[in-house]
C-alpha cells in the first residue's frame, strides 16, 4: 500500500507573517503521519522558520528548487547542502514554471535529483504535457520521455525514495483540473515506465502525486484512482483551510 502524499506548492506567494500563521494553523490539523503525507512547499526564506513551528508536527516543509551542486559561485542559488542544514525534507524539481521560464532543462532535473537523494532529500520530480502535445497525442511519449531522463542513473532504492507529479502543464493554476481517469491513465503509463526501466516492484513502490488545479471537492475522486497518490497544489494550499481539507481526503 502507497501512502498517499499531499504537498503544497506555495510558489512565490507569502509574506513571512503569513506564512507562519499559515503554519500555525495548519499544525494542530495534520493527519495521522501513518495515513498520509503533507508537506509545504515554501518560498526559499521562509523554511527555517516552516521548519521551526512545525517542529514535532506531521507537517514536513519542502524547497521548491534547488541547484545540483553542493556549493559554489553560484548567485542566488541554494544547495541540497544547505536545505539539509535547515532540516527541510522535501525539494520539488522540475516544475513546469521553472523548465518554462529557467530554461530547467531534463538533464538539470536529473542533476537535482541525484544531488536531492544524495542529500536524503526526498524529490518531488514533475512531469506533463502541454496541450498542445495532449492534442496532437503526445501525452504519454513526453511524460516517459521526462521520466526516463529525470531517473537516468538512479537505482531502485533511490526511485522508490522519490515522488513523481504528473501536473499536466494545461491544468496548473487554470482550474481546468484533467478528469480523474485522465489523470489516473497517465498515472499508470508513468508506473510502467518506472516498470520497464527498473521493475514491477519498484514501480509499485513508487509515489506519483497529480497536480492541476487540485482542490478540496475534487481531491477525493482524484485520491481514489489506482495509479494516483496525492497530489501536489498549488492555489488550494495557500489558505490553511482549504490545506487542512485536503489533507483530510482519502
Ligand atoms: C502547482 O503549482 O504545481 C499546481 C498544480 O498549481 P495549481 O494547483 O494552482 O494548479
Amino acid at each position: 500500500m502507497r501512502k498517499p502524499i499531499i504537498a503544497g506548492n506555495w510558489k512565490m506567494y507569502k509574506t513571512l507573517e503569513e506564512a507562519t500563521q499559515f503554519a500555525e494553523e495548519v499544525k494542530g490539523l495534520a493527519p495521522d503521519p501513518e495515513k498520509m503525507d503533507a508537506v509545504i512547499c515554501s518560498p526559499a526564506p521562509y523554511l527555517a522558520q516552516l521548519v521551526q513551528v512545525l517542529d514535532g508536527y506531521p507537517v514536513a516543509v519542502g524547497a521548491q528548487n534547488m541547484h545540483y551542486e553542493d556549493e559554489g559561485a553560484f548567485t542566488g542559488e541554494v544547495s541540497p547542502v544547505q536545505l539539509k542544514d535547515l532540516s527541510v525534507q522535501y525539494v520539488i524539481i522540475g516544475h513546469s514554471e521553472r523548465r518554462e521560464y529557467f530554461n530547467e532543462t531534463d538533464e538539470a532535473v536529473n542533476k537535482k535529483a541525484k544531488a536531492a537523494l544524495k542529500y536524503e532529500l526526498t524529490p518531488i520530480i514533475c512531469v506533463g504535457e502541454t496541450l498542445e502535445e495532449r492534442e496532437a497525442g503526445n501525452t504519454e511519449k513526453k511524460v516517459s520521455t521526462q521520466v526516463k531522463a529525470a531517473l537516468e542513473g538512479l537505482n531502485d532504492s533511490q526511485v522508490k525514495q522519490s515522488v513523481i507529479a504528473y501536473e499536466p502543464i494545461w491544468a496548473i493554476g487554470t482550474g481546468k483540473t484533467a478528469t480523474a481517469e485522465d489523470a489516473n491513465e497517465v498515472c499508470g503509463a508513468i508506473r510502467k515506465t518506472v516498470a520497464e526501466l527498473y521493475s514491477d516492484e519498484t514501480a509499485q513502490a513508487v509515489r506519483i502525486q497529480y497536480g492541476g488545479s487540485v482542490k478540496p471537492e475534487n481531491i477525493d475522486e482524484l485520491l481514489s484512482m489506482e495509479h494516483i497518490d496525492g497530489a501536489l497544489v498549488g492555489g488550494a494550499s495557500l489558505k490553511s483551510d482549504s490545506f487542512a481539507k485536503l489533507l483530510e481526503a482519502g
